[in-house]
């Protein structure tokens, strides 16, 4: 339950000093402006981290035993790093990101959101309990800055014709084209670096790609 969580009750109560210590030296890194939600154990978070040296990155996962076990390899990482200050614009927040997105980021706050292998909720009266619905999409497009990103990538054709559908019927998303994510770094390291993928890949299981831009406010 949620009941254990703490959240802030605004963004602006948000001290991100306290996950990312770099910020002391390099306060001009600001906010995080990308979110890995469901992060599981925190493989895109890791190759994230020098692609986008400039940004800060936020993992969300709600089990705690998973949350600590990512908190734990990023501290190792830095350790590992420190000549170079590697891996300080990574961190990880335990919370249910389904319910609390707009306590942690202000309105346009977000470059890019990705959901990677996100709980595939089969069945029919679970459908609701998808990371992406009518209302959340909604939720996204608040924190998102016009032009800002959703990546979601799944091994389930029935999620990703679901996320498709909920997310190309909203107003403030348009799918972006195979060949704009056959440019794009963020979707290649997405499809080989996450934990679940490479499961995918070792069953030789399908990957199903589809990104979204957050378009400008009518
Ligand atoms: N993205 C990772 C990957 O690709 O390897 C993990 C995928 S795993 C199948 C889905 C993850 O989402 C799990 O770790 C689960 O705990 C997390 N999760 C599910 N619902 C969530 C929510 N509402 N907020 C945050 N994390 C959630």
């Amino acid at each position: 339950s949620d009941h254990n969580l703490e959240y802030p009750r605004k963004p602006s109560d948000m001290d991100w000093t306290k996950l990312y210590p770099v910020l002391r030296e390099r306060p001009e890194l600001g906010k995080p402006t990308v979110a890995d939600i469901g992060c599981g154990f925190g493989g895109l978070l890791v190759s994230l981290s020098p692609m986008l040296p400039d940004k800060l990155i936020l993992g969300m996962e709600i089990r705690v035993q998973v949350t600590n076990y990512v908190e734990d390899r990023i501290i190792a990482l830095r350790q590992q790093n420190i000549d170079s200050k590697g891996y300080g614009n990574i961190s990880v927040l335990r919370g249910n990101a389904m319910k609390f997105l707009p306590n942690f980021f202000e309105k346009g706050q977000l470059e890019k959101i990705f959901f990677c292998f996100p709980d595939p909720h089969f069945k029919q009266r679970k459908h609701k309990a998808r990371i992406v619905t009518t209302t959340l999409s909604s939720e996204y497009a608040y924190v998102l800055q016009p032009g800002g990103i959703i990546y979601t990538i799944t091994d389930v054709k029935d999620l990703h014709d679901w996320m498709v559908e909920h997310l190309e019927a909203h107003p403030l998303f348009e799918r972006l084209s195979k060949k704009w994510e056959a440019q794009d770094d963020c979707v290649k390291i997405m499809t080989s670096d996450t934990e679940e993928g490479k499961k995918v890949e070792r069953n030789s299981g399908d990957k199903f790609v589809a990104c979204f831009r957050r378009l400008p406010n009518p």
